[in-house]
């Protein structure tokens, strides 16, 4: 069979894969057991027909594919597809370029750095900042990490790309509560490890203190310190106060890194920008590409205000890897060597989207959210928990005896089956409450009205009312 058949044959899949999003469940429909039972198989000596193996590989997935890319899906923080940016990536495994260097892939290289113009432009980043292109928001946490460790450690005489940290000056991490868990692995990652991390005390509405964070600093101004904040909280989207932090940590030689998964995009509407004020005075940003620009997976960029830094952490001298004169070598500035090119599907959607479309997919987003919350919040037996600030809200349902928590995991068991739509449960400040996460290009009107029908329906059968 020639490639063109065989590609023909996925493409075919895929499009009924893709035309049929919105009416399949969005829960899976197989269990683990069953998976296995149809995807365990010998390993041939003789192998099998590349037709064949395609089909039964879309026939054997199936049920064990979650609906995550219906408009209908609001758990985690996930985000669809947009077609531009798949067929980006699809052509990106057909050139299969070596992002790791100009040489293997100059096209690559210089749609990276337009794609990082672009983003730093579009979030109000400075604009002389380093990036990378990486594989989410957590490596984008690593590599930020890594340039803050090298940045401090040096200003102690101290070099931590040769001596490691055996015997080095202490690092420690001051962060929040409501920092996402991915903090914590790269601090892991990196060697620094969890002891070094200090929670600072939040303020009423759950960003950090800046009073109390001056007195960390205070308590100890030797001490080399990554402040890591937050744009965008996974429950209530709420974000620190980088006006008040930033001048705070820098008075005091500290490095402020931003977890901006989704949050940072924000920065992308006139409506919401506010929320990000003071943030271009950090010196690192982690942010998501597969999250809320709706690229496929395996996307996030990070970007450092001190790019000497960023370099010394990543920079390697090879005979046969020699650098096109006058261009970014990407690997200098990234944790993985070879890797796949992943500005090519960035710079299709940010092509296609616009200024004016990123923006209205935020604000849309933004919209999506709050009516799903105040519609949920509505419906006898349920209440609001945390309204959302941009596309993350939370909400709750009650039982008459006072066992809330149960009834609300009742409540998402049931609209997951039902299929229609699809949330997931989360504990916050001690209470289990039901997220509602927006940001999929494809959610409608319509889909809105759908899913606060489906909770109804779930809560309805859950009460037996
Ligand atoms: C999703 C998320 C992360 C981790 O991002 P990955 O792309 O999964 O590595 C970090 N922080 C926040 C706030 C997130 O929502």
């Amino acid at each position: 069979m020639s490639a063109h058949k065989i590609l023909q044959r996925a493409t075919d899949h895929a499009v009924a894969f893709l035309d049929g999003v919105d009416d399949r469940p969005i829960a899976t429909s197989a269990s683990l057991s069953e998976l296995r039972a149809s995807l365990s198989r010998e390993l041939t000596i003789e192998g099998v027909p590349e037709a064949q193996v395609i089909d039964d590989l879309v026939r054997d997935a199936q049920g064990g594919l979650l609906g995550s890319g219906n408009g209908r899906f609001y758990g985690w923080v996930i985000g669809g597809t947009l077609p531009v940016a798949l067929a980006a990536d699809w052509l990106t495994s057909t050139w299969d370029q070596n992002a790791a260097s100009n040489v293997t892939a100059p096209a690559e290289a210089v749609v990276e750095e337009v794609c990082a113009d672009w983003i730093k432009d579009v979030l109000g980043l400075p604009s002389q900042s380093s990036f990378a292109f990486v594989t989410g928001c957590q490596m984008a946490h690593t590599t930020a990490f890594a340039a803050a460790r090298h940045h401090l450690l040096r200003a102690r005489n101290w070099d931590v790309e040769a001596k490691g940290l055996f015997g080095a000056p202490g690092l420690r991490i001051l962060t929040s509560e409501n920092r996402h868990e991915s903090i914590l692995r790269a601090v892991r990652l990196l060697g620094i490890g969890t002891d070094a991390v200090v929670f600072v005390a939040n303020d009423a509405q759950g960003r950090m203190d800046p009073t109390a964070l001056e007195a960390i600093l205070r308590a100890a101004p030797e001490a080399a310190t990554i402040i890591s904040l937050q744009a965008g909280d996974l429950n209530s989207g709420v974000f620190d106060s980088f006006k008040d932090l930033c001048p705070i940590a820098r008075a005091h030689q500290a490095w402020v890194h931003v977890d901006g998964a989704f949050g940072l995009w924000a920065g992308a509407s006139a409506r919401y920008r506010h929320l990000l004020e003071g943030v271009e005075q950090a010196n690192s940003w982690a942010t998501d590409g597969h999250k809320w620009l709706n690229l496929p997976f395996d996307s996030g960029f990070a970007f450092v205000a001190e790019p000497a830094a960023h370099r010394a952490a990543f920079s390697q001298e090879t005979s046969y890897a020699v650098p096109l004169a006058d261009l970014r070598n990407q690997k200098d500035w990234n944790p993985e060597w070879s890797r796949r090119g992943r500005g090519f599907a960035a710079y299709a959607a940010l092509r296609c989207l616009g200024r004016q479309g990123l923006s209205d997919l935020v604000d849309r987003c933004c919209d999506f959210a709050v009516r799903l919350a105040t519609g949920i919040g509505a419906l006898e037996g349920a209440e609001v928990v945390s309204s959302p600030i941009i596309n993350q809200g939370l909400v709750r349902f009650l039982s008459p005896d006072g066992d809330h928590d149960r009834r609300t995991d009742e409540v998402i068991a049931r609209i997951q089956q039902l299929g229609t739509a699809w949330f997931g449960g989360v504990t916050w400040y001690g209470r289990r409450a039901m997220r509602i996460s927006v940001c999929n290009w494809l959610t409608s009107e319509d889909d809105i009205e759908r899913s606060i029908a489906a909770v109804q329906a779930a809560l309805q059968e859950v009460t037996g009312s």
